[in-house]
């Protein structure tokens, strides 16, 4: 076919065909059964292995990681889980951490090494670091431009009304390129479930942005607040584009409850967020896509002071998810393969995502029969391309 820069041989689909992908300006422009496209200006032998869109990595502290740097001992909570105190630790271990951008770095080439080529980052706005974790990770996001495509959250990770200023440090890092505002727990952190949630959706009614709010609580709380962020979106017409991240409140209902809020989160057109952390309970995955929720994924915190954890691979997170949801059949592993792509690409409103006429070439290369397998085999040895173009290879990004 005329027009193609790139062709790309032998690719098996997840419908288990073998294809030969035709690209150009950095688009998918032709997808034909292997052998019958004509030669283009350049080959790209895919050898039959599975290829599949790039991972969409949905939730990530770019700021705040110490992968790549020295191995800092977790410290526990003294009583249980608490928000506060580890917001203190993580305080006293960034003091004596490297540089951010060097950390930044590090994580950002350890996701595209593994085939994430589109991501959200939350970056702590708040008073105790101003704005200068964002004007650290924006330039981050600029260098790598071309390589990973990066959203930015607003975070106050040290609430918005118990960190005076926060509410106009958020309205700012919008002005200066961040693309959604943050949250964390209304209720529980900063004590004013509706006076934090004002100043959330008021930045981004008045910015035009999206939101994505970190939500811990359990119980009833949790599911008021999940409610009270379900009505706001509506309210302001903001249907897919409001995330709430962790949700832990959806994972300790019994059936009935979890269906009833689901359905309401479904009709907001809110999407939640998991990561499908250790020994928590987390939102009841396939009855929330049952009810019709997007629910899409992240690492979230990645060898950082709140747990040891995360290796920045999607495919190991779709795993992770499938194993903790107690996914078996091709279809459940094929859901949690979803996750991490097609519905975080909602989440996420991506433009042209997928592997189609028309979508962006952003795909990877999996030494796998089909998705199921994939999802249970997470296979290394991965090839990575941006736009057509090589990215990185066997976890090494290259430039
Ligand atoms: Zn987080």
């Amino acid at each position: 076919m005329a027009g193609i820069e790139t062709l790309f041989t032998n690719a098996k689909l997840a419908d288990g065909t073998l294809n030969d992908i035709g690209v150009a300006g950095g688009r998918i422009v032709s997808i034909a059964p292997a052998g019958s496209a004509a030669n283009a200006a350049k080959n790209v032998d895919i050898a039959g292995a599975l290829l599949v869109p790039a991972f969409v990595e949905g939730h990530i502290h770019l700021d705040t990681s110490f992968f790549g740097d020295k191995w800092v001992p977790h410290k526990a909570c003294t009583n249980g889980f608490d928000v506060h105190e580890r917001v203190a630790f993580q305080a006293e271990n960034m003091a004596q951490a490297a540089p951010m951008a060097e950390r930044a770095r590090k994580q950002l080439e350890l996701c595209v090494g593994h085939g994430s080529l589109h991501m959200r980052s939350h970056v702590m706005v708040d008073a105790s670091v101003g704005l200068k974790s964002l004007e650290t990770i924006l330039a981050i996001r600029e260098e790598y431009l071309g390589i990973i495509d990066i959203q930015l959250v607003a975070f106050p990770q040290s609430g918005i009304l118990k960190s005076p200023g926060t509410a106009d440090l958020l309205d700012e890092a919008i002005a200066m390129g961040a693309d959604l505002v943050g949250g964390l727990d209304p209720a529980s952190f900063d004590r004013d479930l509706q006076g934090h949630l004002d100043v959330v959706f008021g930045v981004a009614e008045k910015r035009g942005v999206g939101v994505d709010i970190h939500l811990h609580d359990f119980g009833s709380l949790g599911v008021f607040t999940v409610e009270e962020i379900c009505a706001r979106t509506v309210a302001l017409g903001m249907q897919g584009r409001v995330a709430i991240s962790h949700a832990y409140g959806l994972g300790n209902l019994d059936a009935d409850g979890a269906r009833h809020i689901g359905a309401k989160i479904a009709a907001a057109g809110v999407s939640i967020m998991t990561n499908a952390p250790g020994d928590h309970a987390f939102p009841p995955v396939a009855l929330l896509r049952a009810e019709g929720v997007n629910v899409f994924a992240g690492s979230d915190n990645i060898r950082d002071s709140w747990w040891p954890y995360g290796d920045g691979d999607m495919l190991g997170r779709a795993m992770m998810i499938g194993y903790r949801s107690g996914f078996y059949t091709d279809e459940e592993l094929s859901a949690a393969f979803d996750v991490v792509t097609s519905a975080s690409a909602k989440a996420l409103c991506l433009e042209g995502y997928g592997i189609a006429i028309g979508a962006k070439a952003d795909f990877v290369t999996l030494d796998a029969e089909h998705v199921p397998e994939a999802v249970v085999a997470v296979p290394k040895g991965r090839r990575v391309f941006k736009g057509g173009r090589l990215v990185a290879e066997n976890g090494t990004v290259i430039r």
